[in-house]
């Protein structure tokens, strides 16, 4: 598996490069922002909780504990570039499989719609597990439009069995 937009589960430093666990930063979150608790939001698909703007006015941002820097999660954003060796990592790994499986994404940016695209070059099945509309609808193998976690685990589960 290949998260090659990054993942939630890290935090990147942008001033000293370090990269931290989501989790280690979280507890410094909670610590700096008590109010939080008592705020209600429910989670997006990408991650994203929406908060009302006063929910806000007294929030503080973490620093980096390396450098007191600013922090971002360890995914790329909308203008940024998937690192170079992210992308050679996936592509390598789409020459040895047999089949590529998309998980959660619309496909609507080409930085992970080239390899379904590749995949369909080398003769490859294409399925993804998403809701809603994907860029590569039109050339897959197989969709299944469900949660995902919901049928990760559920494959994860027949998987044991077998
Ligand atoms: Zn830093």
């Amino acid at each position: 598996m290949v998260e090659l937009h990054g993942g939630i589960g890290g935090v990147t430093c942008l001033d000293c490069g370090m990269h931290h666990s989501r989790a280690s930063i979280q507890q410094t979150l909670e610590a700096e922002n008590p109010a939080l608790f008592s705020v209600t939001a429910e989670t997006g698909a990408d991650g994203d909780a929406h908060l009302e703007r006063h929910d806000l006015d007294s929030f503080c941002i973490p620093a980096c504990p390396n450098c007191g820097g600013l922090l971002k999660p360890a995914v790329v954003f909308f203008g940024e570039s998937v690192p170079r060796e992210r992308v050679e990592a996936a592509s390598h790994a789409l020459d040895a499989a047999d089949a590529v499986l998309v998980v959660g994404s619309s496909l609507m940016v080409y930085s992970g719609y080239r390899f379904c695209v590749w995949a369909q070059k080398q003769g490859k099945p294409v399925v993804v597990i998403n809701l809603g509309r994907t860029r590569a609808d039109p050339m897959l193998a197989l969709k299944i439009a469900t949660p995902c976690a919901e049928t990760l685990t559920a494959l994860a589960g027949r998987m044991a069995l077998d």
